[in-house]
C-alpha cells in the first residue's frame, strides 16, 4: 500500500481531504494534530508542554512528534497505507520520518500539496474556529503565527520531496469533490 503525505499551509483542507481518502481507500489517517490535541485532552506529560505552544502558533519539539509518530507506525501491517496529514512540519521530522520508515521496511509513495493563498487561509480557519472549538482557530493573532510558522520552516519541505521526484500538487481553491478527484487521480497514477 501506498504512503502519502498531505502538505500545505494552515486551513488548506488536508484534514477534509484526508478523511475522504480514508473513507475511499481504507487508508490509516495519522494526523499529528489530532494526536497532540488528544494528549492535552487526556492532559498526558506530552499534552501538558504542546498546550501552550500550539495556542501560540509555533512548532512542538521535533523528538516529540517523531516519538509519537515512531510509535503508531511501529509494526504496520503491509497491507496499511497511511495518509500523513500535519507531518513533517520541519526538514529534521522528514528525516525522522525517512528512518522510521527505512526500520519498517516501507517507503513514502509521495507528497500531495494543497495549494491555497494566504488570505483564503485566514478566512477558512476563522470559518472553522467557529466550529471546531479548536482555540488556535480563533484567535488571529495564532492564525498569523502559524502560517507565518508554516512558511519559515515548512514550506521549505517540497524542495526536500522535489529532489526525490515524489512532489506533487493540486490546486486548493475549488470545491471539496472537485480536489478530491484530482488528489485520487495522483494517488492512483
Ligand atoms: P494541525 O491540526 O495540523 O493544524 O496542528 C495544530 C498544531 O499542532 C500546530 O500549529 C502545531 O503547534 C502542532 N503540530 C501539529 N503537527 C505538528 C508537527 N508535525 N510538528 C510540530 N508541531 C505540530
Amino acid at each position: 500500500m501506498k504512503h502519502i503525505l498531505l502538505f500545505g499551509p494552515p486551513g488548506a483542507g488536508k484534514g477534509t481531504q484526508a478523511k475522504l481518502l480514508v473513507e475511499k481507500y481504507k487508508f490509516m489517517h495519522l494526523s499529528t494534530g489530532d494526536m497532540l490535541r488528544d494528549e492535552i485532552k487526556r492532559s498526558t506529560e506530552t499534552g501538558l508542554k504542546a498546550k501552550a505552544i500550539i495556542d501560540s502558533g509555533q512548532l512542538v519539539p521535533d523528538e516529540i512528534v517523531a516519538e509519537m509518530v515512531r510509535l503508531r507506525i511501529k509494526n504496520i501491517k503491509d497491507n496499511t497505507g497511511i495518509i500523513f496529514d500535519g507531518f513533517p512540519r520541519t526538514i529534521a521530522q522528514a528525516r525522522n520520518l525517512d528512518e522510521i520508515m527505512n526500520a519498517e521496511n516501507q517507503e513514502i509513495a509521495m507528497m500531495i500539496a494543497i495549494d491555497v493563498n494566504d488570505d483564503e487561509i485566514i478566512k477558512r480557519i476563522l470559518e472553522r474556529g467557529k466550529i471546531s472549538q479548536r482555540s488556535d482557530d480563533q484567535d488571529i493573532n495564532t492564525i498569523r503565527n502559524r502560517i507565518d510558522t508554516y512558511n519559515r520552516q515548512t514550506a521549505i519541505l517540497a524542495d526536500y520531496y522535489k529532489q526525490q521526484e515524489k512532489f506533487k500538487f493540486v490546486d486548493g481553491i475549488g470545491t471539496i469533490e472537485d480536489i478530491f478527484k484530482e488528489i485520487c487521480k495522483l494517488v492512483e497514477e
